[in-house]
């Protein structure tokens, strides 16, 4: 039976990235040997490395004055490394989930922070609006995909101090205006590759202004200067991350993404909000995640959740229970899915409707 991947991360990946990382891992660009047992100061694995940084910079329009660097740690490593490097005084963090507090937990060792807004009163189901911004403030922190709630800034925020995003479950889902940001940063496992390598895009001028010492593996300013190669990076999830990229330039890069990953989501929201077992768990359209689409049985029907979920299971819908912290349902629907697994767990919500 096929199998429809709806897992929130890792997740995913286009069978492009998966067949042409095995191949390397049994042999890379003709070495005979393996992507995982070659020098990564070798000329084969710096191309990649140069072709990767290229490829992200092309695919999201990033302009002059800005690095891309490929790290170790994940996303939750930027949670201290960002306020470590940019955080002089105070710092403003937007509330919009467990991600994004436990990124402003992290800033509250560096310096002052004020949380402009939360919707944590409500289980995080909206993005909180006309919130005020300290003008003083170092940098505005925002999570513009919230994987486990399912809600998404899918805008360029405009800000007056520095902006910096969480972009680990959104990254190449759209097209973004980068000039808005100055720090972006990600774990690649949800929309790009493998877990193990986290992406950061960062304007280089905003660096070395706290006047704080910084351990030199924390500090931006070393990976800038040796171009993500001042320790091993992540070999093979660079690999694979480059196999990516150069599908998303396929496929006509993230323009053609974000229209995919429109129509995937309508359809998906459009059954929930149609079919009379289900609900969303976030009801204003404009926050609705293109990612991360949260569902629960409507009232009346709580009882029949388990048994859903069994019925999607033995129709190979793999991934689709809700995180702890909702419940119910939760379909990951990324890059690299495609609409035939949206029309399928469509299906199979309306074949569960009729018996019922
Ligand atoms: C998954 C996720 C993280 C955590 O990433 P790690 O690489 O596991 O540290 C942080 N932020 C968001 C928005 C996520 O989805």
């Amino acid at each position: 039976m096929k199998k429809h991947n709806f897992y929130a991360g890792p997740s995913i990946l286009p069978e492009y990235t998966i067949k042409n990382t095995a191949e390397a891992v049994l042999d890379f660009a003709g070495t005979g040997l393996s992507v995982m047992e070659v020098s990564h100061r070798g000329k084969e694995f710096v191309a990649v490395m140069e072709e990767a940084q290229s490829l992200f910079k092309e695919l999201l329009d990033i302009p002059q004055g800005y690095e891309v660097l490929f790290l170790g740690g994940g996303a939750s490593t930027q949670f201290c490394m960002v306020p470590y490097n940019l955080l002089k005084k105070k710092a403003a963090y937007l509330n919009t989930g467990s991600w994004a507090s436990k990124a402003l937990k992290e800033a509250k060792l560096f310096g002052e922070v004020v949380e402009v807004a939360s919707s944590k009163d409500s289980n995080y189901n909206y993005i909180p609006k006309g919130y005020q911004v300290p003008d003083d403030a170092d940098y505005l922190h925002i999570t513009t995909n919230n994987t486990i709630y399912g809600t998404e800034i899918k805008e360029d925020l405009d800000v007056k101090v520095p902006l910096v995003a969480d972009m680990s479950s959104d990254i190449f889902s759209r097209p973004l205006d980068v000039s808005k940001y100055a720090l972006i940063y990600g774990g690649a496992q949800k929309n790009l590759a493998p877990a193990g390598v986290t992406f950061v895009v960062v304007k280089t001028d905003i660096l070395g202004k706290t006047g704080r010492e910084i351990p030199t593996i924390l500090d931006y300013r070393t990976h800038v200067e040796k171009g993500s190669m001042f320790n091993t990076p992540p070999v093979l999830p660079v690999f694979a991350a480059l196999q990516t990229l150069k599908w998303l330039k396929q496929q006509g890069g993230v323009a053609a993404m974000q229209k995919r990953n429109q129509e995937k989501a309508a359809l998906l929201y459009n059954e929930i909000d149609r079919n009379k077992l289900f609900k969303a768990t976030v009801t204003n359209e404009e926050d609705r995640s293109l990612m991360n689409i949260c569902f629960v049985m409507n009232d009346d029907y709580a009882e029949l959740e388990k048994e859903f979920l069994d019925f999607a299971t033995g129709r190979g819908m793999i991934g689709i229970k809700g995180h702890r912290s909702v419940g119910g349902f939760r379909a990951s629907t990324y890059n690299a899915l495609p609409i035939e697994s949206v029309k399928a767990l469509v299906e199979t919500m309306q074949e569960f409707e009729k018996k019922h």
